[in-house]
């Protein structure tokens, strides 16, 4: 053993899940039991998730974008139709959209949230418009107010794309225990992880019976034998072993947004102290809004003052890389990809998205990260901006 190890320091991911011992003898237990895809653990997950969110219906699925497909197709959206949502998402929500043959209408971002800016929404709205799908991006919620009244005054559902709000909340209330239909990810990175799945939080019985078909090839059944396809369906349930995950996770989950809040209150300390050590206190960085009510704090996002460094955000985050600093980009404005421009969209169309696409830049912030790292990160992004800085 070479004691130069202790020298490097230890490389911070933007990101890492956390699975205990608890969790690692759950999946065991389930994978000796003989029954290891959807069944009684499948079901236990969705009670205890239908309880969380104050009883509404709730439906598992084998990732988050199947879970949106999903729901898409709960509300019957399809070829014709237009889903207004945000450019700044991982592309799974437009991608969607299109999947069922319907078009995204991309409505530009605040650039103070960072979420589908809902003045603009309005002005979005054709008589073909069906949906609104908004992100909320990081965890922050939009105003759940003015989105249910814009969509009740122009009758249009809402499909919320949650991935990141397990947790989040709006005055008080679980985001998933209120409004339309609700979509969550337990991919990996989330807040609440299966590895990979989903689930959609729905109005009524009916609407889950319709979600449990389209999960499992439209498939019904009556009696012991009797088997019907009556619509088409496809192959996106929940396995026992990733149910199992969940009923854990969400057991862990207080403790784990105790610790996320309490990073995220660290940096807010850490990140203008330093800047301002390094003589960049009027360095328009950009933190996300402070908001410890709403947020789950999912990531902590910094939109990077690209204008005022004479280095772009590629070769900011290689060097925090050669610090130790893992970082991320969520996201680059979905316009800006090769599909979407194919089909006639325009990143100038949505001049904030495509600014804060570029510019934007995920921090590391996951439950097992400690104090120190919080100021290792803080001192390494304020060096290297104060070594790009433009004179
Ligand atoms: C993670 C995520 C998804 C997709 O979820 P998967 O489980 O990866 O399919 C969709 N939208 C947003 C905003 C996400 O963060």
């Amino acid at each position: 053993m070479s004691n130069n190890s202790s020298s490097i320091p230890k490389f911070i991911p933007f990101t890492r899940p956390s699975f205990n011992q608890e969790t690692i003898d759950a999946v065991s237990e389930v994978l000796r039991s003989g029954w290891v895809t959807s069944g009684p653990k499948l079901a236990e997950f969705e009670a205890a998730l239908s309880d969380y969110f104050g009883g509404r219906p709730v439906r598992c699925f084998a990732n988050g974008t199947a879970t949106m497909k999903i729901a898409l197709q709960v509300a019957g959206i399809g070829a014709g139709d237009e889903v207004i949502t945000t450019p700044i998402s991982w592309v799974a929500t437009s991608n969607v959209i299109l999947g069922v043959g319907a078009k995204p209408v991309f409505v530009d971002i605040d650039p103070v949230t960072r979420n589908i800016d809902l003045d603009k929404v309005a002005l979005a709205i054709t008589p073909k418009t069906r949906a609104i799908m908004p992100v909320y991006l990081a965890g922050l919620p939009v105003d759940m107010d003015r989105l249910y009244s814009l969509a009740q005054q122009s009758n249009l559902r809402v499909i919320e794309d949650a991935a990141q709000a397990f947790g989040s909340q709006w005055q008080g209330k679980k985001i998933g225990s209120f409004g339309d239909l609700v979509s969550f990810s337990f991919q990996a990175n989330k807040n609440l992880s299966t590895v990979e799945g989903g689930c959609l939080v729905l109005n009524n019985d009916a609407e889950a019976k319709l979600a449990e078909k389209l999960r499992l090839q439209g498939l019904t059944r009556q009696g012991m034998d009797g088997m019907d396809v009556d619509v088409l369906g496809g192959k996106d349930n929940l396995t026992d072993v990733n149910a199992v995950i969940g009923l854990q996770q969400l057991k862990q989950l207080p403790t784990y947004q105790t610790r996320r809040a309490t990073l995220a209150r660290q940096y807010f300390d850490v990140i203008p102290a330093e800047l301002k050590l390094a003589g960049l206190e009027n360095l328009p960085l950009e933190l996300p809004v402070e908001n410890f009510t709403d947020s789950n704090w999912h990531m902590f996002q910094v939109v990077l003052p690209l204008k005022q460094l004479n280095a772009d955000r590629a070769q900011i985050m290689t060097e925090l890389k050669e610090l130790g600093i893992g970082t991320g980009v969520h996201y680059p404005a979905i316009t800006g990809f090769t599909l979407y421009k194919d089909l006639g969209y325009k990143l100038s169309d949505t001049p904030i998205a495509e600014r804060i696409g570029r510019s934007i830049l995920t921090l590391p912030l996951f439950p097992g990260m400690t104090d120190e790292d919080i100021g290792r990160i803080a001192r390494g992004l304020a060096e290297i901006l104060k070594n790009h800085r433009k004179n």
